[in-house]
């Protein structure tokens, strides 16, 4: 399958370079040469991923199919409970918002990173890509999401100030992946996106640009592989619908789509040109509604004010992707014709028919009302947008029709409960509360998490500095960042070790001063993996600097010193241009270190078993329960490693031994099942723990705090001295408690719930 541009359908290219271009260098956009077919009642039965392999194949035809299934199963895995599902009331809803940011967004913008990554690796890019995103609120945290701490990748969200919702703001504003920057501009969501297709349009910009080696993409609906993810959900609630009898085989349907960009409904055609029994797409506008003038009378005019809505993410005027469907309903030379009226006095008309269309809008108050209706009427709660859909489906008296449901009602809980006549808080949160105390719909796990969410971004700029903040960002140097780690977990001396969201950073920078590069290999564990790294692999040294940024505290038992060795050897690879081989990075950390119980966490991530004989490391890594949250007790106090080791005995008697490695193997188990009682059982230790908690004052104090509070256990991180504290997902009462009773003690502590860092070290 080749993709063409809507401006000149000569120009013909794969799917992976429409994927890595974005948009065509003549202002079009790629559509797919032709549709192929694809029958739903022969795919009846496929779980979601399979459904979206079978469907991507079709156009994706130069990926490899394995990989492809491979990198689909992956990205969908950030969901919670069905990817998407069908909600039978009195009308048929498709829920599209169980993915991590609570928008339909999550469907594309969780798998276009990776069909990225993949696209580039396999044409074999190396420059770095610079995702410049515009969003009026969801497609900024999907994209922030989509492209966590994604090597290669940097990306600069643009966000109106006035024109988010507060859940959307601060989704965006607590970002805390290290390739990520938001910023919010003074106007509305159309400031931004003409400010950001101003720099895609300025050749000065992107030249500064491409001698650094960066290119710009983008993660707005624009791109391909925004569009063809979302095809698969009208296959897939077709087939629900069939196999919920609702319908029979070959019955039509018809799905009412609330618009803005015009992507998700085009991703329905797309669905009804491949052959799905579809009747009408139903296009729903709000207040802002040149969609529903346009489908009504050819005549496309985006000569008006933004209005302000209570369905933010469709408060656009200019909708992107028409112009792919102007293409399928003309040709290259129409479209170039109309998109140049457009641009230059911002209206165009268009005379052919879309007898597959249908269209109308909801004003503020008949979304208020929907929601409301729906809620008391069939005891479904439905945030704004999709309300914008349940209004013309009432209007209209449509039946077997599908309701795209765009976002959970939690991204908008004020504009929910007043239209639902309740009184509202000035505290987002509250409201969030008080939604569920009266409607009982259960809180995405996400949102829920937001509340304890640290500030990171806090950049308002007005709309002439973008230019200045894109160059800034792109200025930086070379990253690495290495997690934190916590070995010696509980049995699992010398052997089983974590990693955590806590980093420690690098910038690069190339010098020329040898001299003061020697100075530092002397006494810098960085410099001297780095240049040991040169070394082995029998390379004469180039002299580097090294802007270490430390979040992790060092001699505290949480393996700050693995992420100096990990970093210097990275930056070697990296400088010589050789392959991140983790298992070669892992050898030559495990030399420099040791043992290997510290740096395989820090490269690969998760949890890790590993071993070293014989020169050899053996690892296997394996992911922790989500049932599982950590807490680390860090004393105001170093433990030297050393002081730490003498300590130990020379022996071990055998009941001491057998009674390590039974309770390992069942803290490993239980580690991944998430069953608290086998946890507690499980970290104990006879190996280390007696001798080293010795070392840390107030112990005896401490481990009774913790007794007392609800955490499941606890161990020496390291050889300490941080405590490492297991608690249940749901414990919301301990971390408050035990930092209470701490400030009691005389010692200081600090105490830090942590997750786990499944990724490792990276390089950005
Ligand atoms: C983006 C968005 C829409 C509009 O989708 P388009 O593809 O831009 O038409 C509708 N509802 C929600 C919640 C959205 O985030």
């Amino acid at each position: 399958m080749k993709f063409l541009s809507t401006r000149n359908s000569k120009l013909k290219i794969s799917a992976r370079e429409a994927i890595v271009k974005g948009i065509s260098d003549d202002g079009g956009l790629f559509v797919p040469e032709s549709f192929p077919k694809f029958n739903i009642m022969e795919n009846l039965n496929l779980k979601y991923t399979d459904l979206a392999h079978k469907i991507l194949s079709l156009y994706l035809t130069d990926f490899d199919s394995n990989k492809l299934l491979e990198i689909i199963e992956k990205s969908y895995t950030s969901f919670e409970g069905e990817i998407a599902k069908v909600s039978y009331k009195k009308d048929f809803y498709l829920e599209l918002y169980h993915g991590k940011t609570s928008a339909f967004k999550d469907f594309a913008l969780c798998l276009l990173p990776n069909l990225l990554t993949y696209a580039k690796e396999s044409l074999g890019i190396k420059e770095k890509t610079l995702i410049l995103t515009a969003t009026s609120g969801d497609t900024g945290k999907a994209a922030l999401e989509g492209f966590y701490n994604t090597e290669n990748i940097d990306i600069l969200v643009l966000y109106p100030t006035e024109g988010v919702s507060a859940i959307q703001k601060k989704q965006m504003d607590s970002t805390d992946s290290l390739n990520s920057k938001v910023i919010s501009i003074d106007g509305n969501f159309d400031d931004a996106q003409s400010a950001v297709k101003k720099i895609f349009n300025d050749n000065k910009i992107k030249n500064k640009l491409s001698e650094k080696n960066i290119y710009l993409s983008s993660a707005n609906s624009i791109n391909i592989g925004r569009l063809l993810p979302q095809i698969v959900y009208y296959f897939y609630a077709y087939a629900d619908l069939v196999n919920s009898k609702k319908i029979s085989g070959g019955d039509k349907i018809s799905f009412c789509v609330p618009t803005g960009n015009f992507g998700d409904i085009l991703a329905g055609y797309y669905a009804r040109e491949m052959g799905l029994p579809i009747e009408k797409l139903i296009i729903a506008s709000n207040s802002n509604n040149v969609l529903t003038e346009f489908f009504m009378s050819g005549l496309y005019d985006a000569n008006k004010k933004l209005k302000k809505t209570i369905s933010p993410s469709m408060d656009i005027l200019v909708s992107s992707n028409l112009e792919r469907l102007l293409y399928h309903k003309s040709s290259d030379s129409v479209v170039r014709e109309k998109m140049k009226e457009l641009a230059a006095s911002r209206i165009f008309t268009f005379e052919n028919e879309f007898p597959e269309f249908l269209c109308g809008y909801a004003d503020e108050e008949e979304t208020k009302n929907a929601i409301a209706k729906t809620f008391y009427e069939e005891n479904y709660l439905i945030d704004p947008h999709t309300a914008v859909a349940k209004h013309i489906v009432d209007e209209f008296g449509l039946k077997n029709t599908v309701i795209l449901s765009t976002a959970s009602p939690y991204k908008f809980s004020t504009a929910v409960l007043s239209s639902l006549g309740e009184k509202v808080s000035q505290d987002e949160f509250e409201n969030i509360d008080y939604l569920y105390k009266i409607s009982g719909v259960k809180i995405p796990r996400e949102i829920k998490k937001l509340k304890s969410k640290k500030i990171i971004h806090d950049n308002k700029i007005n709309k002439d500095e973008i230019e200045d903040e894109v160059l800034k960002f792109a200025n930086r140097g070379m990253r690495i960042a290495v997690p934190a780690t916590s070995a010696n977990i509980g049995p699992g001396f010398d052997s089983l070790g974590l990693a955590l969201k806590l980093y420690n950073t690098s910038e690069l920078k190339k010098s020329k001063d040898l001299k003061s590069f020697n100075e530092n290999v002397k006494d810098n564990l960085t410099y001297k993996a780095y240049a040991h790294t040169f070394e082995i692999y029998g390379e004469k040294i180039v002299p580097i600097d090294f802007k270490l940024n430390s979040d992790i505290p060092m001699s505290r038992g949480l393996g700050s010193s693995a992420t100096c060795v990990v970093i210097g050897i990275m930056a070697a690879f990296s400088v010589m241009n050789k392959k991140f081989d983790k298992k070669e990075i892992l050898k030559i950390a495990t030399k420099i270190e040791g043992h290997p119980d510290n740096v395989s966490p820090a490269i690969f991530g998760g949890i890790t078993a590993s071993i070293l004989e014989d020169e050899e490391v053996y690892v296997e890594k394996f992911k922790v329960s989500d049932k599982i949250k950590f807490l680390a007790l860090i004393p105001d106090f170093k433990l030297s490693t050393e002081r730490a080791r003498e300590v130990l005995p020379k022996s071990y008697n055998k009941k001491d031994v057998v009674f390590n490695i039974s309770h390992l193997s069942l803290l490993i188990l239980s580690l991944i099942s998430g069953d608290e009682n086998n946890l507690k059982a499980a970290l104990q230790d006879k190996i280390h723990e007696p001798y080293r908690f010795k070392f840390i004052p107030e112990i005896n104090e401490i481990e009774k705090i913790i007794g007392k509070s609800s955490a499941i256990a606890h161990y020496l991180s390291g050889s300490g001295s941080t405590i490492m504290i297991l608690l249940k997902e749901n414990d919301k009462e301990s971390e408050e408690f035990i930092r209470g009773k701490l400030k009691k003690l005389s010692g200081e502590y600090k105490l830090i719930p942590l997750e786990i860092d499944d990724k490792g070290a990276f390089i950005i």
